[in-house]
Formats: C-alpha cells, sequence, structure tokens
C-alpha cells in the first residue's frame, strides 16, 4: 500500500510477528514496487532481526540500570558531602566555642591577678593588707595551673593512641588508691575522726584477685574526679559511698553516690560538655575547672566503656561508669 502510495518507493518496516512456534519474532522489512506478469507487485525482503532487537533491549536496560545505580551514587556522595559539610561547621563552631570558654576561663584570673600587681606597685599598702592579697594571688595563680593541668590532660587524652589490653593494673591496687585518694580529698590524712566527710567504701571481693586491662593513670584520674567532685559539691557531713562492682556478664562498673545538692534533670545530658557547670560559684570556690566530667567521659570512652548519672535535687547523685568485662584479664 505505501509503494503504491509513494510511486513504486522502496519502504522499510520493521514489526514483530507471531512464529508458527508460538514465539515473538522482530523482523525488518523493505519492499519495493515491481510490475509481475504485467500488473503492480512488491518485491519485499524480509529479515530476522529478533536477535539484534534483544541485545538492543538488553543494552537499553543494562544502561538504564547502570544510570540508575550512578544516581544513587551520586544522590550519596551528594548526602556525605553535606553530611562532611555539616560536621566540619559544627567542629568549627565547637572549637570556637572552647576557645571562648577557654579564654574567658583564663582571662579571669589574669585579670585579678594583674590588679592586685598593680595596686601592689602603684598605692602604699600596710602589711596585713599585702599578705591578704598575696594569698588571693597565689588562689588564682593555682585556679590557673589546675585549668592548665586539666586542658593538658584532655588533649593528651585526645592526641594519644587508646590504651591497649598490655598494660595490666591489680584491681586491688586500683582499689587501695581510690580510697587513700577520698580520704585525702576529705582531709583526713588516714585519720576517719578527721574527715569531713562520711565515706563508705563497697569494694566487690570477686574482683580482688583481677587485673584491669588499660591505662592506670587514666582510670585513677577518672576515678579521683568523681571522687572528688561528690566531695566537692556535698557539704561538709555529708555521706559519700564509692564502690567497685562487677556486673555479669556485661562489664565492672565503678560508682559514686553522695546525698548533696543534686542535680535538676535537664543539666544531666550536658554535664560532660567541657565548662559546663550547674553550680558557677561552687565549682569556682572548690578549685573546679569545669573540665573534670569532660576527662572522665574521655578516659571512659577511650577504654570502651560509658558513663551514667542519675540524680535526684535534694536527694543527691550518683556518678558511675561501666567497663567492658574484656578488660578484666
Ligand atoms: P567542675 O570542675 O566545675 O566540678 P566537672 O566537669 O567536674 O567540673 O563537673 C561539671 C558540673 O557538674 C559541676 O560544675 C557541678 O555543677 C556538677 N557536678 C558534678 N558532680 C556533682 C555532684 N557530685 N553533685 C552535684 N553537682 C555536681
Amino acid at each position: 500500500q505505501h509503494c503504491l502510495e509513494n510511486g513504486g518507493e522502496a519502504a522499510d518496516f520493521s514489526c514483530t510477528l507471531i512464529h508458527t512456534s508460538g514465539e515473538l519474532v522482530w523482523i525488518e522489512m523493505s519492499s519495493v514496487l515491481i510490475e509481475w506478469d504485467g500488473a503492480p507487485a512488491t518485491l519485499s525482503f524480509i529479515s530476522d532481526v529478533t536477535q539484534k532487537t534483544l541485545l538492543e533491549q538488553q543494552l537499553r536496560d543494562s544502561m538504564a540500570e547502570q544510570m540508575r545505580l550512578q544516581t544513587l551514587q551520586m544522590e550519596n556522595d551528594l548526602r556525605e558531602a553535606e553530611r562532611a559539610r555539616i560536621h566540619a561547621e559544627e567542629t568549627t563552631a565547637a572549637k570556637s566555642m572552647f576557645l571562648a570558654n577557654m579564654s574567658h576561663e583564663i582571662r579571669t584570673p589574669l585579670t585579678v591577678l594583674s590588679g592586685f600587681v598593680e595596686t601592689l606597685q602603684s598605692l602604699p599598702v600596710s602589711e596585713e593588707e599585702r599578705h591578704r592579697y598575696l594569698d588571693l594571688m597565689a588562689q588564682q595563680s593555682h585556679r590557673m595551673q589546675t585549668l592548665v593541668t586539666d586542658l593538658l590532660t584532655l588533649s593528651r587524652l585526645e592526641g594519644s593512641p587508646l590504651p591497649g589490653m598490655t598494660e595490666h593494673t591489680s584491681m586491688a591496687s586500683l582499689w587501695q588508691s581510690c580510697v587513700q585518694d577520698a580520704r585525702a580529698l576529705a582531709g583526713g590524712g588516714g585519720h576517719a575522726c578527721e574527715l569531713s566527710h562520711e565515706l563508705v567504701f563497697d569494694f566487690d571481693p570477686s574482683l580482688q584477685d583481677e587485673d584491669m586491662a588499660g591505662s592506670r593513670a587514666e582510670l585513677q584520674s577518672a576515678m579521683s574526679n568523681l571522687i572528688s567532685n561528690a566531695l566537692r559539691y556535698t557539704p561538709a557531713g555529708g555521706r559519700v559511698e564509692i564502690g567497685w562492682c562487677r556486673h555479669l556478664p556485661h562489664g565492672v562498673e565503678f560508682w559514686v553516690t553522695d546525698n548533696g545538692p543534686g542535680i535538676a534533670p535537664e543539666h544531666l545530658p550536658r554535664l560532660t560538655e567541657r565548662f559546663y557547670r550547674v553550680d558557677r560559684s561552687r565549682s569556682r570556690e572548690t578549685g573546679g575547672t569545669g573540665l573534670g566530667l569532660a576527662i572522665v567521659k574521655h578516659v571512659v570512652q577511650r577504654h570502651g566503656g560509658h558513663m551514667q548519672i542519675t540524680s535526684v535535687v535534694g536527694q543527691g547523685s550518683r556518678f558511675a561508669f561501666f567497663l567492658p568485662m574484656e578488660r578484666l584479664v
């Protein structure tokens, strides 16, 4: 029909046919108009292009699949880049915040110190006043020293390799130094009658012959920070309980409980942030740097453990850390 309508020009067609076997076949057909026994007729050349068509279809499908995978990959890469950008922004913001906090912490005692120096240089002061000023200056320089020590501890924790399993400390000696620390911090120097607080010790006897794998210095510093906090925030005469216990099968727990002022729930998630303080003036008065719990959290995480803090305002607080059982060797 096409040939007739187009003045006998060759026509190309492609279509599908159902083969006698029932299979679908693709064909391409070219037809030209000829004369056959004096009558118009068409001469058609038919070729089976089923294989070629199927291959083309497969190729198209696989290219579409590849495009889909590449698009997915690009979307993933974009999401990853966005996450990295947000992380970088957060890190920069956290660093700026840390630097701002640190400058503030150092500037305050420095301002007080330079104020006293100026006063002593320019004003005539009595011997008594001079002594008082020098005492206050000593307090401020001590405050700066502890701040720098805590900052160095934190940066050492961040920069040093994770504590491995090769350094072992006996739990008994760790406990021994914990008891000594608590007594010294409570001001007793070993004499119970002089202690500022009632101290209760509770060491799980099943740990007596065990060793702990990890950094002794770091663990000691974590324990000592928690004990010192309990004693500093609990008014004299209060009760502080300290213990180590085994929790089968998960791990070992170090805990310190006090019956001090307690902490309101909204502060609990932020306590381990650097320089976060609930009671700023009590922290300052007792020589706090606002870095103690950040150090504890670092040490505990470096040993594969986690912290747990519970507190009720007016009743007291419980600070604990758990270390994995594999660390008991
Ligand atoms: P600081 O040097 O100020 O004690 P920390 O990081 O050790 O810093 O503690 C953060 C804050 O958590 C403290 O400033 C204090 O407000 C609160 N805190 C810590 N331990 C206790 C506790 N046992 N009882 C009440 N408040 C506590």
